[in-house]
């Protein structure tokens, strides 16, 4: 089976329930596969050893082998009376809702193992299992970075430059404060220490991040007073990049491409 998870549920876990087509134990019989308790007799084929014996002649002579017997596949015994509406079997065609407990920390392609929910076994045998490959829905606000969550902050022009105390989405659905620092450039990143997804058990330990990459807000429409503003700021050296600032995203870049 497939089961397609949001972000959200996937940094919580998620119980879901699904309505499962499968093998299931015959009612009529309750699964022993005798009609009205008739119960079983000793197999009339093997007589009871489950085995049959074969007589091949052959170069060498005459020999014997043994083999599974076809009457009751090794058994030694058969059901006096065949249950109606299965046959024999113990199992029927049907349907069950399957509660499914998917851990948190899943990622796409993973096959979450459910023991002992699969299809009955005939005749009150070993039930099966049931295999759920995991799929990630598309997420609008995060990108996945195995345990660390990116988001992208988009700050504009004036928070940017005189800092703030902002809130921004968690994977959780809750929000979180961070503090703007003055003077915040595009592409930094601040790293919010275990806001990430949890590692499944087994497959690693602890929480990933949150990475919050910073973007700013150019504006493209101005009023006639806004344009006389930055007109303004243009003139003053302030606005204008220093050396340290072009440094560090020269820095910035060369890391991200080697
Ligand atoms: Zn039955
Ligand atoms: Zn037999």
């Amino acid at each position: 089976m497939k089961v397609r998870l949001s972000l959200q549920e996937v940094a919580t876990g998620v119980t879901k329930k699904f309505k499962v087509k499968k093998d299931v134990t015959c009612s009529h019989c309750h699964g022993s596969g005798a009609e009205g308790g008739s119960g079983t007799e000793t197999c009339p084929t093997c007589h009871g050893q489950g085995v049959v014996v074969k007589t091949v002649r052959t170069m060498l002579g005459m020999m014997q082998t043994q083999t599974e017997c076809p009457t009751c596949h090794g058994e030694g015994s058969v059901i006096k009376n065949k249950c109606h509406e299965c046959s024999g079997s113990g199992i029927v065609k049907g349907e069950e809702v399957v509660e499914i407990n998917i851990p948190a920390g899943v990622a796409e392609g993973m096959v979450v193992n459910v023991q002992g929910k699969g299809n009955a076994g005939p005749r009150q045998g070993t039930n099966g299992n049931i295999q759920v490959l995991v799929e990630e829905e598309p997420n609008d606000t995060f990108i996945r970075d195995e345990q660390d969550v990116i988001y992208n902050l988009l700050l504009d022009f004036p928070t940017a430059t005189l800092g703030d105390e902002i809130e921004i989405p968690t994977i959780e659905g809750t929000k979180v404060k961070i503090k703007i620092e003055p003077g915040t450039q595009p592409g930094k990143t601040l790293r919010l220490r275990g806001k990430g997804l949890p590692a499944v058990q087994g497959y690693g330990t602890g929480k990933g991040d949150l990475v919050v990459n910073v973007s700013v807000y150019i504006p493209t429409t101005l009023s006639k007073d806004e344009k006389a503003m930055v007109e303004k700021m243009r003139g003053s050296d302030n606005f204008k990049g220093d050396a340290e600032t072009k440094k560090s995203i020269f820095e910035r870049f060369k890391n991200y491409f080697n």
